[in-house]
């Protein structure tokens, strides 16, 4: 469907679960989590009926996302379910890879299109500092497996953190070299935790440096306008896959977008940095019949905010979610 501005909306990322088995500190605080109450959170019965309705309205790809999506039971059968949709063309999911180890496998078995794993390094000393957890090996397993899985659309998100993880960049990037796969980075946005992390996200000109130090030419392949998304890729001699830039910041890319999210307690939010939205777990808990659960989404969409409004202070429609709690 088209929204006021005339963007097609044809993508919605679905979180369902607040809930982590990490805590990345520019993500999640370190403590006092106040998790959603399991009754508040959408039943996987509700996001079903809300996944029909987004058909209707012509969404034909969701993201499932949390929190971490594969800490909530059931999952596998859900992707199923979702996948049998009518008009559902895609579902995809992104996750820290945890679980991976466990579920890649009956994941792509379930019909699952695609797997973005967020991934900033490869060193157990800096994952242990960025996660709050001792985990990497869990990760590292996770990712084997997904690359054994037969997934088709595998990406590996970094978040690029200046002083940081530096020198992972190249590490991570050359698993595009032997995989078909898109190794993306993704700049620190000024949402939830990043100010009180005291992380400072690197500008993307930096990160391409260091990549070409190590491997010669970026070559551009893919333009923001013929991906339809947020990301610019490029190839490098010799890799099978490839590296993708997404800098919300530098390069708005709000004339084009095309998605909007649900928040795992049924908010649907038209844009990441606003509250702008409508209460469909209000709707469907007060028993709207399919029409009008339809016909609301589809005003809410029409509303969707012309931007997203980072660069403007005192914006009182800024959403204070935090990022566990809106799904990226
Ligand atoms: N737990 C899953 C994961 O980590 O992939 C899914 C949810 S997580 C909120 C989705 C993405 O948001 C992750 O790739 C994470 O790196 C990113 N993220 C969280 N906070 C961010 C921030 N302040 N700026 C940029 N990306 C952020
Ligand atoms: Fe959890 Fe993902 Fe947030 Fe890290 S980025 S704390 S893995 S939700």
């Amino acid at each position: 469907m088209k929204d006021q501005y005339g963007r097609n909306i044809v993508y919605a990322r679905i979180s369902v679960t607040d809930r982590c088995n990490l805590r990345c500190r520019y993500c999640m605080p370190a403590e006092g989590v106040q998790s959603l109450p399991h009754s508040t959170v959408l039943s996987y019965e509700e996001i079903l009926r809300v996944a029909g309705c987004l058909a209707k309205l012509g969404i034909t790809k969701l993201r499932i996302t949390g929190g971490e999506p594969l800490v909530r039971k059931g999952i596998v059968d859900f992707v199923r379910r979702l996948k049998s949709v009518p008009g559902i063309e895609k579902v995809m999911l992104t996750t820290n890879g945890v679980a991976l180890a466990e579920l890649a496998k009956p994941l792509v078995a379930a019909g699952l299109d695609g797997v973005n794993m967020s991934l900033d390094t490869f060193d157990a000393e800096r994952f242990a500092s960025i996660t709050r957890r001792d985990m990497l090996p869990k990760v590292r397993e996770g990712l084997c497996k997904l690359l054994e899985s037969g997934c088709r659309e595998v990406k590996l998100n970094i978040v690029p953190l200046a002083g940081i993880n530096e020198a992972d960049f190249a590490e991570i990037a050359e698993l595009a070299r032997v995989h078909p796969i898109r190794v993306r980075f993704i700049e620190l946005m000024p949402i939830g935790c990043a100010a009180a992390s005291g992380y400072k996200g690197l500008a993307m000109a930096q990160v391409r440096d260091i990549l070409e130090e190590k491997f010669g030419a970026l070559l551009p392949q893919l333009s923001r306008q013929q991906t339809g998304g947020p990301a610019s890729y490029y190839s490098i001699d010799g890799f099978q896959g490839q590296i993708g830039f997404i800098d919300a910041l530098e390069h708005q890319f709000c004339s084009s977008c095309n998605r909007v999210r649900f928040t795992a307690d049924g908010f649907l939010k038209l844009c990441l940095n606003s509250s702008a939205g409508l209460d469909v777990r209000q709707l469907l808990r007060d028993g709207a019949d399919d029409r009008l659960l339809c016909e609301s989404i589809e005003q809410a969409i029409y509303q969707k905010p012309a931007e997203h409004f980072f660069a403007q202070t005192g914006n009182t429609m800024r959403d204070t979610r935090k990022m566990y709690e809106v799904g990226g």
